[in-house]
């Protein structure tokens, strides 16, 4: 599928073709049924420009919507082990599906090399990401390189790494000792058979929940009062699919001192189907929590975070800590655009300013072509310096359909 055209009808909302047979209404006789994108993004690159005037000093650099840089997410892989239907749907991401070759992949000097020019650029937050990380072979090799870098002042960056937890247990006390200080796990129910059907390939929750403890067990969260706040935990929630999960998951999480978060389904990609019926607004979700458990709303832990914090509240209406908290990220009902402070490394280096663009800037190209590193800090800073986009907060005024903006994947961008 590398750039070309084919068929799609899923992907671009068009209705199904009306040639069918009478045994499979909306099947063409002799066509495969998979499904797959029009355009495959990940061959649409820019060339980055090496700027020949000088950035502005150290800590200025905000782009034209005045945003810092704080945050780069690195996708280390672009392969994954579960077929969640609203990331990477098995009718796309089947056993035909072309992953980009190893050659391609940045190396983890040339990963640590970029993540130490974003440093440079003002990046205090890096967190690993995929298709799922921890398929990428000795990835301890490349969190050590990561932990051991610091802030002009001296400092360590916050190191973190989001994974569907199914290798954690195995994992956990590696990645710790390599220098990770913290996980987010992605658990979109805790009801097995709920679970396996979310993740679509039959996974059992219960080894996800042994990854969890094996990272608790590990001290991967570890806040500085000794609880686990910092140990995340991420569901998606899809109305039709684990709105029931949601109140068993807070029961399930209540007092552990980990920190639940909610996700508003999202428009990301072009293989998932996305309809806004879908989308479980997060302004229900605390509703629906507070059914049951007292929520106190809290501030936000810094700058640019994406989840709105509510703490479990005690007998006198104020938050226990010990109890934990919620989160809810409303990337769809409340955009938070206007504080994205995130840039986002692809598996193949390209560099993408949006969760929802549709084209990447092509690092590698400078990175494997002698670029120094005060020329790699140059080309950077000047796309970060262009960067413009809000895609969230225009959603409502894109068309849909094959006119709407083509956006990259999830799980190639990195979540
Ligand atoms: N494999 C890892 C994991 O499962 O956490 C990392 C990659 S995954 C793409 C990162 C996060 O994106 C996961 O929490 C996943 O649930 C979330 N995600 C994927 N597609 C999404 C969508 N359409 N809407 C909201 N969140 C999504």
């Amino acid at each position: 599928m590398d750039g070309g055209l084919s068929l799609s009808q899923r992907c671009e909302g068009a209705k199904p073709p009306s040639l069918t047979t009478p045994s499979d209404p909306g099947k063409i006789e002799g066509m495969s049924e998979r499904i797959i994108p029009l355009l495959d993004q990940r061959h649409q690159g820019l060339a980055m420009k090496i700027p020949t005037a000088p950035l502005p000093g150290e800590g200025l650099l905000r782009d034209q919507l005045h945003r810092p840089l704080r945050d780069l997410r690195i996708s280390v892989t672009d392969r994954c082990n579960f077929r969640c239907n609203y990331c990477m749907p098995k009718e796309v991401f089947d056993s035909q599906y072309t992953y980009l070759p190893h050659g391609d992949l940045l190396s983890f000097e040339e990963i640590t090399r970029v993540a130490r020019v974003f440093v440079g650029l003002g990046v205090r937050k890096l967190r690993l990401t995929g298709g799922e990380p921890l398929l990428r072979k000795n990835l301890e090799v490349l969190i050590g390189q990561l932990a051991a870098l610091r802030t002009p002042d001296g400092q360590p960056l916050d190191l973190t790494l989001t994974t569907n937890g199914s290798l954690l247990k195995r994992k956990a006390q590696d990645l710790r000792r390599a220098g990770l200080q913290r996980v987010t796990v992605s658990l979109d129910g805790i009801d097995d058979a709920v679970f396996r059907a979310m993740n679509d390939v039959d996974f059992p929750v219960s080894d996800v929940l042994e990854g969890i403890a094996a990272a608790r067990d590990a001290g991967l969260g570890l806040d500085a009062h000794g609880r686990f706040s910092h140990l995340k935990i991420n569901m998606v929630v899809k109305r039709t699919t684990n709105l029931d999960q949601i109140l068993p998951m807070a029961r399930h999480f209540h007092g552990s001192g980990m920190t639940l978060r909610f996700i508003e389904y999202m428009d990301v990609g072009t293989t998932n189907g996305w309809r806004m019926d879908d989308v479980l607004p997060s302004a229900e979700v605390i509703r629906l929590l507070q059914t049951e458990f007292p929520l106190v709303a809290l501030e936000p832990s810094a700058p640019g975070e994406t989840a709105q914090r509510w703490g479990y509240a005690n007998a006198l209406g104020r938050h226990d800590p010990a109890l934990g908290e919620v989160g809810v990220i409303s990337s769809v009902t409340q955009a938070f655009c206007h504080d994205c402070n995130r840039a986002r490394l692809s598996t193949e280096g390209k560099l993408y300013l949006c969760l929802f663009a549709g084209q990447g800037h092509d690092l590698r190209d400078l990175l494997r072509n002698q670029a120094t590193d005060e020329q790699l800090k140059a080309a950077i800073g000047q796309v970060w310096q262009q960067r413009d986009d809000r895609y969230s907060e225009l959603r409502g005024r894109h068309t849909p359909g094959p006119a709407a903006p083509r956006r990259v994947e999830m799980s190639y961008i990195g979540g």
